[in-house]
């Protein structure tokens, strides 16, 4: 199964990739993790990706695309995986396609977590993260609205869209998750 999780910054992607992964006991690539690893390490990528990913922009798609598709060449991804913060752009989304094309099976299904706005506010003043100060997350915020949200009409035009409900517990949005993927697999 190849799987992508869409959703705003603090909607949950990350945890409920992780348990989702372990459900089904394929990998999760989490972008934002490799892009904060290369930073780090301060790879060549990753010196390019930290200025974008302090100020709350995105990191231009050649650079993310480097990373993930290179990793979706390892061996432990042939029985599909899970891509928690990929696609974010309509252009991610047009190269996954061909690149899963060529070298792995199509999609199966891409999950949009969804939550309103002011309790995502209220989760991320909560997180704490580096990235996560007002003026950056307003600015991922509006990223998200303009460049990664048309993903949503990307993928229900191409019938591969599920939304999820992600306001509530931890274990009832991952019930639902569980409940959809169930269903996509039989
Ligand atoms: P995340 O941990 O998924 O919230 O990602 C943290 C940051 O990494 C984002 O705010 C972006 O700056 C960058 N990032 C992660 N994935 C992508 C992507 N697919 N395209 C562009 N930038 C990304």
């Amino acid at each position: 199964m190849q799987i992508v999780f869409i959703g705003p910054p603090g909607a949950g992607k990350g945890t409920q990739a992780e348990r989702l992964a372990d459900y089904l006991q394929i990998p999760n690539l989490s972008t934002g993790d490799m892009l904060r690893v290369a930073c780090q390490q301060q790879t060549a990528v990753g010196k390019q990706a930290a200025k974008f990913m302090e100020s709350g922009h995105l990191v231009p798609d050649h650079l993310v695309e480097k990373i993930v598709l290179d990793r979706l060449r390892d061996p432990e991804c042939e029985r599909g995986c899970i891509l928690d913060g990929f696609p974010r752009t309509l252009s991610q989304a047009a190269e996954l396609d061909v690149w899963l094309e060529q070298y792995l099976q199509p999609l199966t299904v891409a999950l949009e977590i969804r939550v309103p706005e002011e309790e995502l506010l209220k989760r991320l003043d909560a997180r704490g993260r580096g990235d996560d100060n007002r003026e950056t997350v307003r600015r991922r915020m509006q990223e998200y609205a303009e460049l990664t949200r048309p993903l949503v009409a990307y993928y229900r035009e191409r019938d591969l869209l599920q939304v999820v409900d992600g306001v509530g517990t931890t274990d009832e949005v991952f019930t639902s998750l569980q409940r959809v993927v169930d269903a996509v697999k039989s």
